[in-house]
Formats: structure tokens, sequence, C-alpha cells
């Protein structure tokens, strides 16, 4: 079954063609990073704008790298939530257009979810259940993947997501946007304990997290310093925030697996391109017996292949849709 996918919850158009959930036959993503550069982060208008423009010509793009035409596609599938509201209106606009012209099923997809299934694509051999650290700009959240359809959120963030925090934090050090990867490389060869950041726990719901307290004691630490004309050791800096943020997921992660006793957690999304947090999960995994799942770099971030792949399963679950599908900014993991 060959689907083609669209992605457009935030700043990258996507369009990919998968086969069967887990054969990548094309993934093409446009992204729109240096436009939002210079205004330090997303800009939601600029974002729907840049879709519209692209998204057409990627979905033809994706079908032909593919080695198909339209005429061997099976259905659609598409981000229906969460995100930008008008980034996402724009791919289910799209995908609803395309689906109705070619006669085809149209399968919405929750972008975590599809985050979730990068790991499909990285591992053959993976099924659920599984314990999926799902973490990127605007999710923190420990979920339990009972099956390919059927999740619920153990914990999660209480406030900041882990990739907005930084995102902020590289922001205000002007490291770039988005921080994250930069952040990553400035902290090799730091020293992880030079500053000490605090770490919040949620009392009586231990698989809780809050970064907010984080994010605004590195801000208070930058500006401190800024002020008193002191040098900050960067990547000293970098380094003990990636420890600070990674202390407060691997070992919550770590307590969902041995709850639940699935034996494999994997990780999901942008931030799980990290460094620190892989080598902490490994050592994590190392000690407890768990089996890790990694997703290769180049899926942990926002593309298609990963709804292409999610699409193939919800399909299978027979949850398709119809010209009234509609996109959401927010919705629970839960309900598909
Ligand atoms: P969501 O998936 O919750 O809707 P999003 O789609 O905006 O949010 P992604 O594109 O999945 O988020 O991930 C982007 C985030 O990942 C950014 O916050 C970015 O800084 C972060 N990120 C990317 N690489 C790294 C890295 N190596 N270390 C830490 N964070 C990273
Ligand atoms: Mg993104
Ligand atoms: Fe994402």
């Amino acid at each position: 079954m060959n689907i083609l996918a669209i992605e457009s919850s935030c700043d990258e158009t996507a369009a990919a063609v998968v086969r069967d959930g887990r054969t990548v036959l094309s993934n093409c993503v446009s992204s729109q990073i240096e436009m939002h550069t210079i205004y330090g982060g997303v800009v939601p208008e600029i974002a729907s704008r840049k879709h519209v423009e692209a998204v057409t010509a990627l979905a033809d793009q994706a079908v032909e790298q593919a080695g198909l035409t339209c005429a061997n596609l099976d259905a659609v599938a598409v981000t229906y939530a969460p995100g930008l509201i008008g980034a996402v209106l724009v791919g289910v606009n799209f995908a609803k257009g395309a689906a109705m012209a070619l006669d085809l099923p149209l399968i919405p997809v929750h972008h975590v979810r599809g985050h979730i299934a990068a790991n499909y694509l990285t591992h053959p051999d993976l099924e659920p259940p599984f314990v999926c650290l799902c973490v990127s700009g605007g999710t923190t959240a420990i979920v339990d993947v009972r099956s390919y359809t059927d999740m619920a959120v153990l914990g999660g963030t209480r406030d900041d997501a882990a990739g907005e925090c930084f995102d902020k934090v590289a922001r205000v050090l002007g490291i770039g946007y988005p921080g994250g990867g930069p952040m990553d490389r400035l902290a090799a060869g730091g020293d992880d304990r030079k500053y000490d950041l605090p770490q919040a726990h949620v009392s009586g719901h231990e698989l809780d997290m809050s970064f907010s307290g984080l994010k605004t004691a590195s801000l208070n630490l930058i500006h401190n310093a800024q002020q008193k004309g002191e040098e900050l050791d960067l990547p000293s800096f970098a380094a003990s925030f990636g420890r600070a943020v990674s202390q407060s997921l691997v070992p919550r992660a770590m307590a969902a697996s041995r709850k639940l006793g699935y034996g494999k957690v994997a990780v999901a999304g942008g931030v799980a391109a990290n460094s620190r947090i892989r080598a902490d999960l490994q050592a994590a995994c190392a000690q407890s017996g768990d089996k890790l799942f990694l997703p290769e770099l180049r899926y942990c971030g926002d593309n298609g292949a990963m709804i292409g792949c999610q699409g193939y399963y919800e399909f299978l679950a027979g949850h398709t849709a119809g010209a009234e599908l509609n996109a959401y900014a927010t919705r629970d993991i839960s309900l598909g």
C-alpha cells in the first residue's frame, strides 16, 4: 500500500511516499528555518503562507522521487494536529483535495504519533508495546504505546516543552534558532557540573516534569553574567543545561518502563537527536536491561515519512476521514 503523506504543522513543509508503513520510497522536506531565523522563532502567519507556496510542488516531487505516478497511490495521510493552526490547515486542505481528486482514502495522523512511528522506520523489528519518551519543540510526554494506535500519556511537562526550553536559552545566548542542535554541539567538551541548574519535581506525580524553572534560572544566570561583564564558560553552561534536561527526562522514562514492564524503551521528536539524552538513555537501559530504540537522526525532526508510517497503521485500524476533517492546534495523543 503506497501512502502519500503530508506534514505542515510547524516550520517544515514535508511530503513523503511510504509503502506498507515501513518502506520509505521518498521523503522531501522544505524547511522555512532561514525565513524565521531573523525573528528568532517561528512567525505563524509567515509559516502558513510558506506552506501554501511549497506544498503542491513538494507532493509532486515526493511522488516522482518514489518512482510512481498518482495512479500508484493508495491513500493520502496528513498531520491534522497538533501544531500552529494556520499551518496545519494548509496540509489538511491540500490532503483533502488530493484524496478527493484521486478518489483515495484520507487518513488523519496525530503529529506526535508520527514522531513515535519514526522508530518503526529505523527498527524493522520494533512492535508495540513499549514506552516512548516524546520530546520536541511543543511536546514533552512519556507515552504508553500499547499498540500502533492505542496510546496513553503517563506523564509530561506541566509548562514548557524541553525543546522550547533549549530554543529560548539558545536565543538569549545568540547561538541560533532552533537552538537545540547548536546547544548540543556547544556542550561537547564542556564540564557538565560547572553550573548548578535546578531540576523541578512535581510532588505526587513522579512522571511529570517542569522546565520553566530551569529556563528562568538559565536566563537569569546568562543575564547576570552579561550585566557583571563576566565571561560565561559557554561549553560548560551548555553541558550543564543538557545534563539538567536529561536528568529530568531519562529517570522518569525509566520509571515508566519499570512500572509497565514491557522491557522496551523508545524516544521520539526533535529533541531525541540530543547526544546527551541518547547517551544517558543508553546507559540507563544497559543497566536496567531494557532494549533501547533510538530513531535515526534524519527521522527525529519533522518529516513526512513518519506520517506515512503512522498513517498506514491508522488505516489498518479503520481511522479514515472525509471532507469534514478539521485541524486542531492541540489534541490529546490518546484520541488519535
Ligand atoms: P511538536 O513535535 O511538539 O509539535 P515541533 O514539531 O516544533 O513540535 P520538532 O520539529 O519535532 O518540534 O523538534 C524541534 C525541536 O527539537 C526544537 O526545539 C529543536 O531545538 C530541538 N532539537 C533539534 N535537535 C536537537 C538536539 N540535538 N538537542 C536538543 N534539541 C534539539
Ligand atoms: Mg520543526
Ligand atoms: Fe514535531
